[in-house]
């Protein structure tokens, strides 16, 4: 949720996003569910507080680092929460985001998989996984291209990796919905049933095309 409005809105805000997404799904004709993942990026601690007393319980971060110093000692009290990494992650910080998150949307390559299977050995725990996708095969962008997206999956799940699905970040300047198109596609040649995809500006797009969580 893009929280820079007063804290006291960000219930309104809440509301009217979750009623956009429920309009854009019965628009789509979907009976499954869409998940709004609040990102918070690098929101004071009270706006967060506030989306979580107005009912927000999934969340997504950017940066390991930053989720850690926010979440470590909160989320003890709000046993529901749900923790998503949005944000690239280095190998080197894989064991740090297995214990704090409980899904992983960004692996996009080999050494990361490794890592983030070791990490889950060592800590003893199964944390969910989605590929990233750089649906635009952008340079500086992060995510596997498409066509090396099943190879990385068949790399991951020989791993003991839990792959649930796709993410994808569409490049700015071009119209979304054929990214999105493309990796609902990739996901169910897959079978994979996850699809992260839509953020403010075209989370409607993104459901229309199937996304099961919309990042905003
Ligand atoms: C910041 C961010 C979002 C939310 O973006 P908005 O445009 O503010 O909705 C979604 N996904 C990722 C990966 C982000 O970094």
């Amino acid at each position: 949720m893009t929280l820079d409005t007063p804290s006291e809105s960000i219930a309104q805000r809440r509301a009217d996003l979750t009623g956009r997404i429920e309009a854009a799904r019965s628009s789509a004709g979907r009976t499954d569910e869409v998940t709004l993942v609040a990102v918070s990026k690098v929101q004071p601690d009270e706006r967060i507080e506030a989306a979580l007393r107005a009912g927000q319980s999934v969340f997504g971060e950017n940066r390991v680092q930053e989720a850690e110093a926010r979440w470590a000692a909160r989320r003890a009290g709000w046993p529901g929460l749900e923790l998503r990494l949005v944000g690239p992650l280095q190998s080197n910080k894989a064991r740090q985001a297995v214990q704090l998150f409980d899904v992983i949307e960004t692996l996009d390559r080999p050494k990361l998989a490794r890592a983030l299977a070791e990490a889950m050995v060592r800590e003893g725990g199964e944390v969910s996984c989605l590929i990233q996708v750089n649906t635009g095969l952008e340079p500086q962008k992060a995510g596997v291209a498409p066509g090396n997206m099943p190879a990385l999956l068949g790399e991951a799940t020989a791993l003991g990796l839990k792959i649930d699905g796709l993410m994808c970040i569409p490049p700015v300047d071009e119209p979304a919905g054929p990214h999105f198109a493309l990796l609902a596609k990739l996901a169910h040649a897959h079978r994979l049933s996850v699809l992260s995809m839509g953020m403010s500006a075209d989370f409607e797009t993104a459901i229309a095309f199937g996304a099961t969580h919309v990042r905003v």
